[in-house]
């Protein structure tokens, strides 16, 4: 909470009042307190502009949200889907990646809360005890690093303690004290980020440093919780194989491979209309370096045959640990997945849990 700092608070008639909005205005006494009659008077126009991204990183946007808190991820065209549901009462993120889709993906000048959590938590309910999903809250911004504010989490994890579904809290905090003693009956799964010291220094600022992040997850699997890691995005530089050897070999000194439920590799991808936006805010960033190719769903990412030789060299670097994790692609082709795994997602009944409606 410390190190949340935001300058501007702007709120819509229909907050005023719910408790989370008193709570914020009490934690945020200094911020100036804007009145607005619609969201659209925050909107981006006529598109992201690279100040207005960095302004919207210090300013809170408190509203209601009628409905819809919970969506099944769409997905990219062309693409294995890993049936993911997305748990949404905040939209954007404290922190600063370079890589960050939300700087384009998100039109509002300020981070949005929904501050009618009693509605979330309730729809959330609902979905989680309707069907079994794998649901989380780390599409639209980091599912700790606001914790502090919302103190939603705790609900969350309690809610699935009772459920078949899998709640899933990913982040680049190391915060994780409050939540270790919760009664998560193993079905709440906290995952972390993960990309090496070097590059998070550089491209991840706001964020735990990578080995934090690792202790954090420790202290999560040491406390029952099943743990995961997102090697999302893959960062393709000079000696990329011993900088992702050097953070393998130290997230398996930590944990053991029984702990975790999954892994996925990703390669860096983005949209076109972000990479004036990355130049501009992050001029020293080294990610847009290199060779990219358009993709059928319009983003660019790097070239096959460097994003094959990426996802199966740290596949083997992990599996030097233990032949039987769950280790995915997000969001490749299935060619991708037969030239790099050798097999589809649906070849491997490990990943059934994955990949299975
Ligand atoms: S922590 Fe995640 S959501 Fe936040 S800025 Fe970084 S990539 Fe975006």
């Amino acid at each position: 909470m410390n190190s949340l700092k935001f300058s501007e608070i702007y709120f819509t008639e229909d907050a005023e009042g719910l408790p989370l909005t008193e709570k914020i205005f009490a934690l945020f006494k200094s911020a100036e307190k804007i009145a607005l009659e619609s969201a659209k008077e925050l909107c981006f126009a006529p598109q992201n502009s690279p100040e207005e991204v960095t302004r919207a990183k210090k300013a809170l946007f408190l509203t209601v949200k009628k409905n819809n808190f919970i969506e099944k991820c769409p997905g990219t065209a062309g693409h294995l889907c890993c049936n993911y549901f997305v748990a949404k009462n905040i939209l954007g993120c404290p922190a600063d990646c370079s890589y960050c889709y939300l700087q384009a993906y998100l039109n509002t000048r300020a981070i949005t809360v929904f501050v009618n959590t009693a509605d979330f938590l309730r729809d959330f309910e609902d979905a989680a005890s309707g069907q079994t999903l794998r649901i989380g809250t780390g599409e639209f911004s980091d599912s700790l690093l606001m914790d502090s504010v919302l103190d939603v989490n705790k609900n969350l994890i309690e809610i699935c303690s009772r459920t078949n579904s899998l709640l899933e809290l990913k982040t680049k905090s190391a915060d994780v004290a409050g939540l270790l003693k919760l009664n998560h009956r193993e079905r709440t799964v906290m995952a972390w980020s993960l990309n090496p010291s070097a590059l998070a220094e550089t491209e991840e600022t706001g964020a735990a440093s990578p080995l934090k992040r690792i202790s954090a997850a420790a202290a999560a699997a040491e406390n029952g919780y099943p743990v995961a890691f997102h090697f999302d995005p893959l960062i393709y530089f000079e000696n990329w194989e011993k900088a992702y050897e050097e953070l393998i070999e130290r997230l398996f000194s930590k944990i053991s491979p029984e702990h975790i439920a999954w892994i996925s590799l990703g390669a860096l991808r983005y949209d076109p209309a972000i990479k004036a936006v990355i130049y501009s805010r992050f001029p020293d960033s080294k990610i847009l370096c290199g060779e990219f190719i358009r993709g059928n769903d319009g983003k660019q990412r790097y070239l096959k045959y460097i994003r094959m030789e990426m996802f199966s060299k740290i596949r083997a670097m992990l599996e030097k640990h233990g032949k039987n994790m769950s280790i995915y692609l997000c969001m490749e082709s299935p060619e991708m997945w037969k030239q790099s795994f050798g097999k589809l997602p649906s070849d491997i009944p490990r990943l059934d849990s994955i990949f299975k409606t």
